[in-house]
């Protein structure tokens, strides 16, 4: 198991926000200071612009630099592009790893799955699984799905993905909950598996397994993880209802997949999140 992180990743933050370094740094220790699952550790491969035009336009990497915040939960942090660029580079360097066969996550931040082609919002400035999506058609994977089992909708990798041939995004989530999105499938590669706020935890399981099974039935040669940990039992964020051993389940559930699959952190905001991420590797681990 790699592990791809950046320091620099902790040196942005705005007082009481929920996406905060501390959420990197507390799993950072809890992953240093745990001795079950041997580690391996890398950093975010170096990105060029034109990975970055794969998903974005040339005017959202131009907003970035602009010091005005970009909406009221996504702050224009100085240098935020550049921090926005590490973590796609961490998606980019799973992607390598995937590729050799090795099983990674990237525990960067800030998060990516709400970025739009054009837009920044909900704590996501640039789309990294959806850019490490797109790369990887282009070093030829015939069909890449990605799996987003964030508490939020993935609304920017849906529009980013959305109809794009070699690529699908399966994506389970509360509604209603932010963005507000993901009520209903779109185009023929874009399925949302939406669960009422609240909703027991067999309930959710079930339809983890759902999303799973038609993720599966894609036969996808690679698998790309939006991996947040905020449809947790107790994160302050939503009202899901999943346990540390769900997410133990979800990572044994990609791995089974027996794909090249590659994962990074997208949100989860407990104080809990570096065992939950710990559970996820685990699982994946085998
Ligand atoms: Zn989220």
């Amino acid at each position: 198991m790699k592990i791809i992180t950046d320091i620099r990743c902790a040196e942005f933050s705005s007082p009481g926000h929920p996406e905060s370094p501390g959420r990197i740094l507390a799993a950072l220790d809890a992953l240093k200071s745990q001795d079950t699952l041997p580690l391996a550790w890398a950093e975010p491969l170096p990105v060029e612009d034109a990975s970055l035009f794969l998903a974005h336009s040339p005017e959202h990497l131009q907003r970035l630099d602009i010091p005005f915040d970009l909406d009221a939960d996504t702050p224009a942090y100085p240098q935020i592009a550049e921090h926005a660029r590490r973590a796609v580079g961490g998606a980019l360097q799973a992607l390598q790893s995937a590729r050799a066969g090795e099983m990674s996550f990237s525990l960067m931040r800030p998060p990516g799955h709400h970025a739009t082609r054009d837009r920044a919002m909900g704590f996501c400035y640039l789309n990294s699984i959806a850019i490490a999506a797109l790369a990887a058609r282009a070093a030829g994977f015939q069909r890449v799905a990605v799996l987003d089992f964030d508490v939020h909708h993935g609304n920017g990798t849906e529009d980013i993905l959305l109809d794009k041939p070699g690529c699908a995004f399966f994506s389970i989530h509360q509604h209603p909950c932010y963005p507000g999105t993901g009520l209903a499938d779109r185009g023929w590669n874009c399925f949302n598996f939406p669960v009422p706020p609240g909703a027991p935890r067999l309930e959710y399981r079930a339809i983890l397994e759902k999303a799973l099974a038609r993720l599966k039935a894609y036969q996808p040669g690679l698998v790309a993880v939006s991996a947040g940990f905020d449809a947790f039992s107790n994160d302050p964020l939503a009202e899901g209802s999943l346990e540390a051993e769900d997410f133990h389940w979800l990572g044994d559930s990609v791995r089974r997949l027996a794909v090249p699959a590659l994962s990074i952190l997208e949100g989860g905001y407990s104080d809990e999140l570096p065992q939950l991420i710990l559970a996820y590797l685990s699982g994946l681990a085998g």
